[in-house]
């Protein structure tokens, strides 16, 4: 029988009240606390988001429960957080946050005591604990304390500016204007940008966990306030951060939203020429621009099935310190191998400063890709057996199947197909060295996927 799963690709999600509701939140804090065992220190934090004081109280209770002392950081970005359990000697975290997804969703990610998100197997434990009511509650004078955490945000600030040169970013007075969403993106990166010398134009800069301003999601059609804002008051760069800020896409002056592997390239180029023969992490659903800037500059590229904790999680395996998404993640190891906005705003700047460049000329000197995405109707109890009928079509080619089966083509185009772990579909991601062939592969592999679903 297959186990009944809770965790998803992030964490725990789901609708507030609905799905999640206070008693399932506090019958999950008794089963993470039961999994990290009693007595353990658990740092406890939240994003935006109106449901956050509510739940981190219903975690906190399940938590004291099983034994474990709380400390509440309260409301701060995710990095912020896992900086904080990595360098605080917490046994563990959990942060309540559905990162980009709308206002009326929230969620749960349990943290390892090195700041890294639990593997899918230790989600695994967790689930069986919360499933086979396994969870142990605490005698009446074994149950946990619960204290403030305070200076969190000030030491995660500082922890980044150790990274950068930041005397040298300041002499350049770059005009930055960021969108943080009305999330907990405007309680660290405004400051970090202040210190480096910046003037800061801040977008949906104040906490609302109703999120107006724009939806969570830093996609382009979010983004265009952020692109008219650059250019109107004539800004060197523009950043977006998605709900819980550990992700960060890029305008450059021109307001053209940069797709995050291509920022995430600027990262890894000017990371490989420091630090060269190193390994670089990231999913199959990246560009060949990461490959292309391996190969030119003496990287290796390990490829991972998609999902941050996976990267996360491969870096260490690997021992890797630089990892990286499309979706704007990058992990930069020598701070903290997760995701984190800030760190790559930092990172960009940076890179501006050394080269003394701006972003679009930055970005204009990488190899050009052409991005075409679509979709194929595809039931839930068919993807396997879709997939393995693709595999079996393509045994001949250049492919990994890693996570559903991307196909490269002699002339560098690309195709990846992966059923979707929400939606009754299969993910279409083409590219190739001009839009048209992208465009094309999506309309033939969509029309193969609708054939072959029609055969099993
Ligand atoms: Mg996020």
């Amino acid at each position: 029988m297959t186990q009944r799963r809770l965790f998803g690709t992030n964490g725990v999600r789901g609708k507030v009240n609905t799905e999640l509701t206070p008693e399932m939140i506090v019958k999950l804090g008794v089963a993470i606390g039961s999994f990290f065992g009693d007595n353990k220190k658990i740092l406890v934090g939240y994003d935006a988001r109106t449901s956050g004081p509510m739940f981190s109280r219903g975690i906190t209770s399940g938590l004291i429960a099983a034994g474990n002392h709380v400390f509440l950081a309260g409301m701060a970005p995710t990095p912020a957080l896992q900086y904080s359990i990595k360098t605080h000697e917490f046994d563990g975290g959990v942060i309540i946050t559905a990162s980009h997804n709308p206002p009326e969703y929230n969620g749960v990610k349990v943290i390892w005591r090195d700041g890294i998100e639990i593997s899918h197997e230790q989600e695994k434990s967790i689930e069986k604990i919360f499933f086979e009511e396994k969870a142990t509650l605490a005698e009446w004078d074994k149950i946990g304390t619960i204290q403030e955490s305070v200076g969190i945000i000030e030491n995660y600030v500082d922890a980044i500016k150790k990274q950068i040169d930041v005397s040298e970013i300041a002499k350049k007075r770059f005009h930055v204007v960021i969108d943080t969403a009305n999330s907990v993106g405007c309680l660290a990166a405004p400051t970090l940008l202040r210190d480096l010398g910046c003037k800061v134009t801040s977008l949906n800069g104040n906490i609302d966990g109703t999120f107006p301003g724009r939806m969570p999601e830093p996609r382009p059609e979010n983004l265009a306030e952020l692109s008219l804002v650059v250019r109107s008051v004539g800004a060197d760069l523009g950043v977006a951060f998605d709900g819980d800020a550990d992700r960060s896409i890029f305008v450059d002056e021109n307001g053209e939203v940069c797709w995050g592997d291509k920022t995430f390239g600027l990262i890894e180029k000017r990371f490989l020429i420091k630090n060269p023969n190193e390994k670089i992490v990231t999913p199959v659903s990246s560009s060949a621009l990461v490959e292309d800037i391996a190969d030119e500059f003496g990287g290796e590229i390990v490829w991972t099935r998609v999902g941050s904790v996976t990267v996360s999680q491969t870096m260490k395996e690997v021992k890797a310190r630089l990892g990286g998404e499309e979706n704007g993640g990058v992990f930069y190891g020598p701070h903290q191998s997760v995701r984190d906005g800030a760190m790559t705003t930092a990172l960009i700047l940076e890179i501006m400063t050394e080269t003394n460049k701006k972003l679009s000329e930055l970005i204009g000197e990488l190899p050009k890709y052409f991005i075409e995405k679509g979709k194929a109707k595809c039931p839930p109890e068919k993807k396997e057996k879709l997939i393995e009928k693709l595999i079996e079509g393509v045994k001949e080619s250049n492919t990994s199947t890693i996570d559903g089966v991307k196909i490269w083509f002699p002339d560098k185009s690309a195709i990846l197909v992966r059923p979707s772990g929400t939606e009754p579909v299969c993910r279409l991601y083409a590219e190739a060295k001009d839009q048209k062939t992208a465009s094309k592969l999506v309309s033939e592999y969509s029309e193969k996927l609708e054939r072959l679903i029609e055969t099993i």
